[in-house]
């Protein structure tokens, strides 16, 4: 809780005071700081208190509870396949074999990987993860491209339209994809019960803090909402090395649509 003094509303006066003031839930403001934004016909909006993963110290404090922190899980490169596209790698009427489910209910990584190619490289055992979907969709990083020798677009799953193409070869055949190579843009999956909580909708954003040794802001992580998501961020080797991030370490979440909760007068 803060106490808004009209001393503090004075020394805001010089970067300009907002109208409508925003007053957080919980915080009190005195009648001489009251009177000072009604001579300035400022009205008073009053607005949520910050979600959890609001960190005023600056130093994160929620250990192993998720209740203020995002676990994150780091993606290696893997492939999709659609049915069709499992048939032609690796013969007809295959089926893939999970061997360690994920932590979104449902998906699992297979026993089996494919080699992709491009016109630089080629990587082999690159992982596939199940179960086949309608289209076919290999996500690489940004370093994987520079080996292949063909740059991945930064995208959201699912949206491979004008994207690059790749070569798969599994054991029993290989195939050209004309679309479908993606670094994935970086995002955080939630239950609806997690995105009250956070106080966020599907397609929002969050800003959020790593809290390793190489501390790390990613400013710009989508929200994904869906009632059989578990919560976790998203993230691949790339961005994960950068920041000495492992699967597992927790984020804060330190502001939401480009906007840092500490901004708030009083915070
Ligand atoms: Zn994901």
């Amino acid at each position: 809780m803060a106490i808004i003094t009209e001393t503090q509303l004075r020394a805001m006066l010089s970067k300009g005071v907002p109208n409508p003031f925003p007053l957080t839930e919980g915080d009190l403001m005195t009648p001489a700081a009251k009177d000072f934004l009604k001579d300035r016909n400022i009205h008073i909006e009053p607005v949520a208190a910050d979600p959890p993963g609001l960190n005023i110290s600056g130093k994160p404090d929620f250990g192993r509870n998720t209740e203020r922190g995002i676990p994150v899980g780091v993606s290696n490169r893997h492939v999709h396949l659609s049915i069709d596209h499992v048939a032609a790698l690796f013969g007809k009427d295959y089926n893939l074999t999970p061997m360690r489910y994920l932590s979104q209910p449902g998906q699992f990584a297979c026993k089996e990987t494919v080699t992709i190619k491009g016109p630089r490289g080629s990587i082999e055992q690159v992982r596939i993860l199940g179960p086949a979907r309608g289209f076919s969709q290999v996500e690489v990083s940004l370093t994987d491209g520079f080996r292949l020798g063909v740059q991945p677009p930064v995208r959201l799953s699912g949206k491979v339209q004008g994207t690059p193409g790749i070569h798969l070869t599994g054991p029993q055949g290989s195939l050209e994809l004309d679309e479908g190579l993606i670094a994935a843009r970086n995002h955080v999956h939630m239950s609806p019960e997690d995105a009250e909580r956070f106080r966020v909708k599907h397609e929002d954003t969050l800003i959020l803090r790593s809290t390793t040794v190489r501390p790390i802001i990613f400013q710009d992580v989508v929200v994904r909402v869906h009632e059989r998501y578990a919560l976790d961020f998203h993230l691949d080797t790339d961005e994960a090395n950068a920041g000495a991030i492992k699967t597992g370490d927790l984020f804060e979440v330190i502001g939401r649509n480009h906007v840092f909760y500490n901004d708030r007068l009083g915070r």
